[in-house]
């Protein structure tokens, strides 16, 4: 086997034999803040989450040499009501941590967070490409905020609503049936209205509980990842 050198980069599209160029902030942090030395092994992961044996050249490139890894299967998609301020940049590394397929933030009634544009989801995106190089996790889309109903767009598995309710479903019944790659929707700290309800019930979803305490929303979402996430190692090419 193989073994995944410790040192990782990201790379937008890679193939053996490709020589890569890497941002400045990328080849800051190698040679500076990790203090690693050209012709040194790092492993480089493509946006597919596809992992690469590469050698690190002084120029700033690497050379990519063998596929290593294909990408751990693909995550589930959450929907989610940022929380304010920095908790959402640690959701969002967590949520990367725990295998997040994509992480679509929601506009709703009672949320504190509003839309910022370009400037926002770039942050979000620069902690999320961090919690990849940290953890191997297969990149995941981060979509700017959106209104509910563009959010529930082009699901593709069950959708499950986390939302404390006496009749909700517990979330391991839910999952207990395999059935497709899973979405989950995290409501604000108010909780969802009524019509929000109604447009992801409208969707497909169906209330799940997570217990009876009522958690915050980062608490609720990292639940969610965790209740679904299999026991599936990464598979690892022979050498
Ligand atoms: N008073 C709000 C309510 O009753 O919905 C509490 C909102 S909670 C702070 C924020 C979000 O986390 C909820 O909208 C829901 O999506 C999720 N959540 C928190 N605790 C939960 C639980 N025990 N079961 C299911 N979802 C929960």
């Amino acid at each position: 086997m193989s073994r995944l050198a410790r040192r990782r980069v990201l790379v937008p599209a890679a193939a053996p034999g490709d020589r890569v160029r890497l941002d400045a902030a990328q080849v800051h942090h190698l040679l500076h803040v990790l203090r690693a030395v050209p012709g040194e092994v790092v492993t480089a992961m493509d946006a597919a989450g596809r992992s690469f044996r590469a050698v690190l050249e002084g120029s700033g490139e690497i050379l990519i040499e063998a596929l290593v890894s294909e990408p751990m299967p693909q995550g589930p998609v959450l929907l989610v009501a940022p929380p304010k301020g920095a908790r959402m940049a640690w959701l969002v590394e967590k949520a990367v941590e725990l295998g997040a397929g994509e992480i679509r933030p929601v506009v709703t009634s009672r949320g504190a967070v509003k839309p910022g544009g370009e400037a926002q989801v770039a942050r979000w995106q620069r902690v999320a490409e961090a919690a990849v190089k940290q953890s191997g996790a297969a990149p995941p889309g981060i979509r700017p905020m959106a209104p509910l109903p563009e959010a529930l767009q082009g699901l593709a598995g069950p959708l499950w609503i986390a939302h404390p309710a006496p009749e909700a479903l517990p979330l391991r019944c839910a999952l207990e049936a395999p059935s497709g790659v899973p979405a989950f929707a995290v409501g604000p700290e108010g909780g969802w209205t009524g019509a929000e309800l109604k447009l992801l019930t409208d969707a497909g979803g169906r209330c799940v509980t997570l217990g009876p305490r009522i958690l915050r929303i980062e608490t609720a979402a990292l639940a969610c990842l965790l209740a679904w996430e299999p026991v599936r190692p990464r598979p690892i090419l022979p050498a």
